[in-house]
């Protein structure tokens, strides 16, 4: 689907929520994507992507922000400590702040650098024991932790399970990050962003929509 046509889909869900697509960030999600659909969409003057993978990210990322002006890129999968260094140096924004010791080596590595990217904690909305982020019970607990640290939270981010209405998982985030002041919500992706609008997303994370199936999985 060309890019236009995912623009302007969210900015039909941003209309009906009453809200300004403005509002809404999106995240072309480029992993495992082939260089040539990627340029395309810089090419169309897309600015914000996401890649879940650092050592992919660090592969082909410093070569496009040379190219290109205003790059933002989001590290959104998880993330081992000993990559948060390269992750830090590299992005724009980590979506997926899941654990103490993680936080700790980003603080740590803060002080160090002199700045952070944005943070989002990613909260494991479904409970679900192979997905990554705090559980929904231990998030205020880990947001207060976060600060104390103080690290740069803007918000919350959940990947909602495969075979569950998306939407209850979202209004659960937005819950979550409204009773800690918390206003981004990275949360939608191909296949359910527009009810993440509705329910208040700032970023949606969109990959295969804007690029194509992704080759590897095809
Ligand atoms: C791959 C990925 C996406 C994008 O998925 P699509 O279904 O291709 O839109 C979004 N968020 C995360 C964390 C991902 O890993």
């Amino acid at each position: 689907m060309p890019l236009s046509d995912v623009r302007a889909r969210i900015a039909r869900a941003a209309e009906e929520a009453g809200r300004s697509a403005d509002d809404v960030t999106l995240i072309a999600v480029s992993k495992k994507q082939p260089e040539d659909r990627i340029r395309r969409v810089l090419d169309d003057g897309h600015r914000d992507f996401g890649e879940n993978r650092v050592q992919e990210a660090q592969g082909r990322w410093p070569g496009y922000r040379a190219e290109y002006d205003g790059i933002r890129l989001h590290i959104i999968g998880p993330l081992q400590t000993n990559k948060a260094r390269q992750a830090m140096e590299l992005a724009d924004a980590i979506h997926s702040v899941d654990r103490p010791k993680l936080a700790k080596t980003l603080a740590r590595l803060a002080q160090e650098i002199g700045g952070c990217p944005d943070l989002f904690v990613q909260v494991n909305t479904g409970e679900e024991e192979q997905k990554a982020g705090v559980m929904p019970a231990e998030a205020d607990g880990f947001v207060a932790d976060c600060r104390a640290l103080d690290l740069p939270v803007r918000g919350l981010m959940c990947i909602p399970p495969v075979d569950e209405e998306p939407a209850l998982h979202f209004a659960l985030l937005a819950k979550i990050a409204k009773r800690n002041g918390l206003e981004g919500l990275s949360m939608g992706m191909s296949a359910d962003f527009e009810s993440a609008i509705a329910l208040g997303a700032t970023h949606v994370r969109v990959g295969s929509a804007i690029f194509g199936d992704r080759p590897s999985e095809a």
